[in-house]
């Protein structure tokens, strides 16, 4: 993988979104929508970005509604439906106005943004979310988004692997997953 950082950056923030703010279930149990969404969204996007302000509620619900959107793209991929993926990418490009553009701001060197300053906090994650994922999607690994294939957890992640065989959203549900096997070897033996 060799992305930019700001991609990287951003393709990680779209993994971070999903799995705080989209129900289902993590790593064996049933992961429930928060209760605080601006406070869930904030702890998810600061595994990525540690400096970043806290949401607010309002603004937590609607990175929440942009979260279910972009678990769609990954479920779309791991299910192998590229067409589906990408449409759904290019629907939220539209709608959110993505576009490049060079910012410098708080000592840092010039740097791509994938959005303006003047948008809501949805339609600025939204717009950098989804160029991430175009340019993943659009590249020779566009296959390495995914959703964790272990019982009992859809959460997603983004293979960064040198070979692409990721199937788990983490060690955790990795070793769930071989400790069945090594039990159920127990029992057969
Ligand atoms: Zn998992």
């Amino acid at each position: 993988m060799d992305f930019n950082s700001h991609t990287d950056g951003v393709v990680r923030a779209a993994v971070a979104l999903v799995n705080a703010l989209t129900p289902g279930e993590r790593r064996g149990r049933e992961w429930p929508r928060p209760e605080g969404l601006g406070a869930a969204a904030t702890e998810g996007l600061r595994a990525v970005y540690p400096d970043h302000r806290e949401f607010t509620e309002p603004e937590g619900a609607e990175l929440a509604e942009l979260a279910a959107r972009l678990r769609a793209v990954f479920a779309a991929v791991a299910a192998g439906d590229l067409d589906s993926a990408a449409a759904r990418v290019n629907a939220l490009l539209a709608e959110t106005r993505a576009r490049p553009m060079l910012q410098r701001h708080d000592g840092e060197p010039w740097h791509l943004h994938f959005h303006g300053r003047d948008g809501s906090v949805a339609a600025d994650w939204g717009a950098s979310c989804a160029t991430g994922l175009a340019i993943v999607l659009g590249g020779e690994f566009s296959d390495r988004l995914g959703v964790c294939t272990a019982p009992h957890c859809d959460r997603v992640y983004v293979d960064v692997s040198r070979n692409g065989t990721r199937r788990f959203c983490s060690t955790a549900c990795q070793n769930r997953v071989k400790t069945a096997a090594f039990r159920a070897r127990g029992k057969a033996g």
